[in-house]
């Protein structure tokens, strides 16, 4: 028995110590991603209730020599840790406005383009003027851009978020609040706050079809969305039978692999020539 219980401590230890070896190797091989140009950009579609593509999200890609694909859930959060986060959201806003431009105009159509936003960027100093630039740089539309924030954008202070939420909107750029529900009191700020969608986290979509306490939740954040004239986007839909639900609640844009997986510029294309099929 004290054997067991002192392998179990060693194989714990050694675990600790792997992901603390990770988390520096993923630091290391970070500082330098962006020289190295191991970044991309991939486009999830995002479905209005009658079938036509309302927009895409991007999302962002990191493939490293040593590391090999490494997912965003777990880069981002470092990257905003030692700081560099920055660079990072400078590159995500200028290639996707610039390959969604070149899709607009490829394809002689329009549709929005949402992009993840960390609260370290909103805080940046200058930065509404900077995303201005950059959108007018690549030759978007204001009105076509969305930023997606996170509830934990409010964890620390609101008011010092609450004018720059303010200024971004009143030069028509949408403001999207990701992951909407998982959060906390979401229901005291977010009658402060100039949001214009509400996206509907997928652990609640998930779980629609077999739990009452998640339909109940998710018909009443879309019908709060109707009523305060936000948009409702579900995301990570994955069935019909969960779009078909939706829909009765009177949800108004769907995500997820139901309709497709995020896709490269050139897929993208290809989907939307397919008239918004896979
Ligand atoms: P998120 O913003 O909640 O993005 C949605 C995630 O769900 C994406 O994962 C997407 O690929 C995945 N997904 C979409 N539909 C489905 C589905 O039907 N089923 C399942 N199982 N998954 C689905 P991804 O691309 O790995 O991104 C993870 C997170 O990393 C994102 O969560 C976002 O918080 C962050 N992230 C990604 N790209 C960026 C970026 O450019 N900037 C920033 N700041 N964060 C990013
Ligand atoms: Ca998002
Ligand atoms: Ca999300
Ligand atoms: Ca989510």
């Amino acid at each position: 028995e004290a054997k067991k219980n002192k392998n179990s401590f060693t194989s714990f230890s050694n675990k600790l110590r792997e992901r603390m070896f990770d988390k520096i190797a993923i630091e290391n091989e970070l500082r330098n991603a962006l020289e190295r140009d191991e970044f991309w950009m991939l486009y999830q579609p995002q479905i209005s209730a009658d079938g036509t593509l309302h927009g895409v999200e991007a999302l962002i890609r990191w493939k490293n020599e040593k590391l090999g694909m490494v997912s965003p859930e777990l880069f981002i959060k470092i990257a905003e840790e030692i700081g560099i986060i920055h660079k990072i959201g400078d590159f995500v806003l200028q290639r996707s406005l610039e390959e969604i431009r070149s899709v607009k105009e490829k394809l002689d159509t329009s549709f929005h383009l949402s992009i993840n936003i960390s609260v370290e960027q909103l805080k940046e100093e200058g930065f509404v003027e900077k995303v201005i630039n950059f959108i007018e740089c690549a030759q978007c539309k204001k009105n076509e851009v969305t930023l997606e924030i996170t509830e934990t954008t409010f964890i620390e202070d609101v008011d010092s978020v609450l004018p720059i939420l303010h200024e971004i909107r009143s030069h028509n750029i949408g403001l999207s609040l990701d992951d909407f529900g998982t959060g906390f009191s979401s229901l005291n700020i977010l009658k402060r706050l100039p949001i214009d969608e509400l996206k509907i986290d997928k652990s609640f979509v998930d779980n629609i079809l077999d739990d009452n306490e998640s339909l109940v939740l998710v018909k009443n954040i879309i019908h709060m969305g109707n009523e305060l004239s936000m948009d409702t986007l579900a995301e990570g839909t994955e069935n019909h039978m969960q779009v078909e639900r939706l829909k009765s609640f009177g949800c108004k844009i769907f995500q997820g692999y139901y309709f497709s997986k995020p896709l490269t510029k050139d897929d993208l294309i290809a989907f939307i020539q397919n008239g918004c099929k896979t």
